[in-house]
């Protein structure tokens, strides 16, 4: 479709959409220029990274909608704006995809080796990466792609190099042997982050442990039987006076036959269970710090890969642990030792990423110290310079920071950064170096090293894109232009996976804060209120969406639907009921605009901003003024939206303004203008084009394809002049006009007023009506013609109305309209229609008052059940009520 030819007739977004894309993207309208000196500081936004195998759900719509839409308002309010891509290698998440493609041909990561392995993942990654940022283009991002990165790049690899080696000097890295979260599926440990607590339904078993000199039991409570096998103690609180006797004694371990101790422990919950807990220090965090203070010793009985361990007795070894813990709770049964079994509903750390329940183990990670680097991100947030929207997440994020625990940050995969540390082979040497290079002998003694074998976690990659994706630990041009950036945009579900550590990072590394809002918004959720997910086969596919109904319908969606702090809510079973409102809105955009460039002649006068300083003000009407006056209001109180997050505020007021005043109003009211010969014409063409532009302009960050595809019809565009580049409208205050906003609207009631007798009484719309005003209204002769032509009504008389049947309305200042109806309707048919009504609801309000006159009705129906037939019979005598009042206004024939 060229710029000459005529605009169809149906908008159709397939093709303009992705035409007007690529122009956009070969004009390098998404690349900013680094600011020069005096140039407003940029706009930067940090796209949440995708993993690089995903592919394109609706959380990632909804998320880059949102990012998108700011992004291109402060690129038209002159900002030079950089929203940076990337995609993110994802760890776990990738190596499980690997290793499930590996599965299908019947082998595993060990068959291939890590080499082979590598080169795999490596292979797929580079099938998948772009998948994921094309959607992301089909929806209409404009973001640099130009400026793409990837976690595992060589300098985004070098920034994390950089990081592990300056966090280590200043001692906040550390290797150690603690308890930590480890999935048994994916053979990984995992942080606290990662393991996602889930609550399940289990049950508590009671155990009777016998004192070692028989004179007695002590009974503990547990809800992993299997891990009483590794216990080296049992703890009470000190002043529990049910067990100060027994501290210091022992008792003899059933099955293992082992003897251990009890002992006294400040932390332990009296008021918990019976006061006695089972400590089992290679399985669990709480107990692993006891043992430390008692010097217990950690006896570990499950394996990495969840079997136990198989120096256990015969039964138990090398079985899973669900099947021991089953096993173990048999076993005390048999000895009479199972004190009780009650069911037990509690939250139990999952893999977030194969969902495989964690297993807390003991074993040797990498660990970062975070209670020096949280101390200033928390400082940040209290004073102000960090604000979370909506308000209340920032108070999450403080409470993350205020118990912050240690990073356990490496990860036992093949797919990742390796850990910088190499370890000198020589047992005599035995050095571990942390280097920002390779190394390939021993500082220390020249002897042979190995790397650590462990990768890091993929948000040790992640935390640093706001600085590494400018070229940190470089100072780059682009760092020093583009850093500190503005604005992220995020689920609310990595906010301490992502967001909290980015603040950390960016005020370790470069003493400065990487955003200073962060924007956490809703989830996709379907008509029951369930996240959208691919196991509940729920979702929607936003390209299915584009395909069918154009990505502005989807972004209007989207956009419109959710306001700051709740979800959007889409029904997956019906696109149409969720889609159909955004395509509707393009329709009608589309038709105002044809409708618009079919009658403007290249001759109109310009009307300088909103205020005609072309077109003088005594030449405009009342509609001119008012239309005027509306479309500064809608500028003042869009662009105060955006400014404040409330996109879906920002989408209404110019939905509202391009549908209602400007289409069903404006437009019709010119029509005669511009048709006749009528003077005016020209003005109304001007204002017309001002006022559209202007909403095409206020509504381009929504929904930007279809705003550029008309913007660039209008004439007297310079030549590679884009809406997309265009200047933001500015607020001007001239264009203000009280009185005709108020008389105007004064016009509009009128003549829904009539429009509303009309419907009520079923008059044909070509049939005339005349009508009556009480109140001689200055705009309502101003705009008498436009009244009758609207409301399709004869002359309109003022005063008293004649009498005669009709119906009649109040207006909001007091005015009555009254429309005769003896001319429009056939009245006795009229009074027989609305007689029988009334007569069947009277009868339908007579059985109502039976049943609820009827006490075991009333008595035994559920009082839900019972309230609505109650409201039924309200509203039905209410229908009743007002029908009858419709007849004795019609009279009698
Ligand atoms: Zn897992
Ligand atoms: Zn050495």
């Amino acid at each position: 479709m060229g710029m000459t030819e005529p605009l169809p007739p149906q908008y159709n977004p397939t093709g303009l959409e992705a035409r007007l894309y690529r122009e956009w993207l070969a004009a390098g309208l998404f690349t900013p220029r680094r600011p020069g000196p005096g140039d407003p500081r940029p706009y930067v936004v940090m796209m949440p990274p995708p993993n690089v195998t995903a592919i394109l759900h609706m959380g990632h719509g909804l998320n880059n909608s949102i990012q998108d839409a700011l992004v291109r308002f402060e690129r038209m309010r002159g900002r030079q704006a950089l929203w940076l891509p990337g995609t993110d290698h994802a760890g776990i998440a990738t190596q499980n995809a690997v290793e499930k493609l590996l599965a299908r041909e019947g082998k595993t990561r060990f068959d291939l080796g890590r080499e082979a392995f590598e080169a795999r993942v490596w292979e797929h990654v580079r099938e998948t990466g772009p998948v994921i940022l094309d959607q992301l283009k089909a929806i209409g991002s404009s973001a640099d792609w130009s400026r793409t990165y990837f976690t595992l790049d060589e300098n985004l690899s070098h920034a994390v190099r950089e990081a592990f080696v300056r966090l280590h000097e200043k001692g906040l890295i550390y290797r150690g042997k603690y308890i930590i979260n480890w999935c048994p599926r994916c053979l990984t440990a995992l942080s606290n982050e990662e393991a996602e607590k889930e609550e399940v339904t289990s049950h508590l078993w009671s155990f009777d442990y016998p004192l070692a000199d028989g004179s007695g039991v002590i009974t503990v409570a547990t809800t992993r039987p299997e891990t009483m096998l590794g216990d080296t103690a049992v703890a009470v609180h000190p002043d529990d006076p049910r067990y100060r006797d027994l501290v210091g004694r022992e008792v003899l371990l059933p099955i293992v036959e082992r003897r251990i101790p009890i002992v006294a422990d400040q932390e332990i919950d009296p008021k918990f269970g019976t006061g006695a807990v089972k400590v089992t220090p290679a399985h669990d965090p709480l107990d692993f710090d006891i043992g430390r203070r008692h010097g217990l010793p950690a006896i570990e009985v499950i394996q990495a890969d969840g079997r136990m361990t198989d120096d256990l007795p015969n039964l138990f070894a090398g079985r899973d642990r669900f099947e021991v813990r089953k096993l173990v709770v048999r076993e005390f049964e048999r000895l009479g030792l199972l004190r009780k079994t009650e069911p037990h509903t509690h939250a139990v750390g999952h893999c977030y990423r194969c969902d495989t329940v964690v297993e807390p183990r003991l074993s040797e990670q990498w660990f970062v110290r975070m209670a020096p680097l949280a101390a200033p991100a928390l400082a940040a947030y209290r004073s102000g310079a960090l604000r979370f929207i909506p308000e209340r997440r920032g108070e999450d994020y403080a409470q993350w920071m205020e118990n912050i625990r240690d990073w356990c940050i490496s990860r036992q995969l093949w797919w990742g950064h390796r850990i910088p540390v190499w370890y000198c082979l020589d047992p005599a040497c035995g050095g571990a170096h942390v280097s920002r290079t390779a190394l390939e002998a021993c500082p220390a003694c020249r002897g042979p090293v190995r790397q650590d074998e462990d990768v890091l976690d993929t948000w040790f990659s992640s935390w640093l894109v706001p600085m590494s994706s400018l070229g940190w630990p470089e100072r780059t041009e682009d760092l020093r232009a583009f850093y500190p950036g503005d604005t992220l945009v995020t689920a609310p579900e990595i906010l301490f996976f992502w967001v909290a550590r980015m603040v950390m990072a960016g005020l370790e590394f470069m003493g400065e804060l990487p955003f200073t809002t962060v924007y956490l918004h809703g989830t996709v959720r379907d008509t029951q209120h369930r996240k959208m997910s691919k196991s509940l086969g729920n979702g929607i596919d936003p390209l299915d969406v584009v395909e069918r109904f154009g990505a502005d319908a989807l972004r209007y969606t989207i956009i419109a639907g959710m306001a700051v702090g709740t979800d959007l809510i889409l029904d997956p079973a019906d696109l149409e009921a969720s889609f159909a409102p955004g395509r509707n809105f393009a329709n009608k955009i589309w038709n105002a605009g044809r409708f618009l460039l079919s009658n403007l002649d290249g001759t109109t006068r310009p009307l300088a901003g909103l205020h005609p300083d072309v077109i003088r003000r005594s030449e405009l009407t009342l509609a001119d003024r008012w239309i005027i006056a509306r479309c500064e209001a809608t500028v003042l109180e869009a662009t105060l939206a955006y400014e404040r997050f409330r996109l879906n505020d920002a989408a209404t007021v110019v939905y509202h303004f391009l549908w209602s005043d400007l289409a069903d109003w404006y437009i019709e009211q010119i029509k005669p203008r511009l048709y006749g010969d009528q003077p005016g014409g020209d003005v109304a063409r001007a204002v017309a084009q001002r006022t559209f532009e202007v909403a095409l302009q206020l509504l381009h960050p929504v929904m930007p394809f279809i705003t550029e595809a008309l913007w660039l019809r209008f004439p007297g565009r310079a030549l590679g002049a884009r809406l997309i580049t265009s200047p933001w409208p500015e607020s001007d205050r001239r264009a203000a006009d009280h009185a005709a906003l108020r008389d105007f609207a004064l016009v509009q009631e009128l003549v829904s007023a009539i429009r509303t007798i009309r419907a009520e009484y079923g008059i044909q719309p070509g049939q005339q009506v005349r009508a009556w005003v009480s109140a001689r209204h200055e705009a309502f002769e101003i705009e008498l013609a436009t009244i009758q032509r609207l409301a399709r009504t004869g002359p309109i008389g003022f005063g008293q109305p004649p009498r005669e049947p009709g119906g009649s309305a109040v207006l909001s200042d007091g005015t009555t309209v009254f429309v005769p109806l003896g001319d429009a309707i056939d009245l006795g048919q009229e009074r027989a229609r609305l007689a029988r009504e009334t007569e069947r609801l009277n009868g339908l309000v007579a059985g109502q008052e039976k049943k609820l006159g009827n006490e075991q009705f009333v008595a035994r129906a559920p009082a839900e059940i019972v309230a609505k037939e109650r409201e039924k019979l309200t509203s039905w005598r209410q229908q009743a009520r007002a029908l009858e009042a419709k007849l004795a206004q019609l009279g009698s024939a």
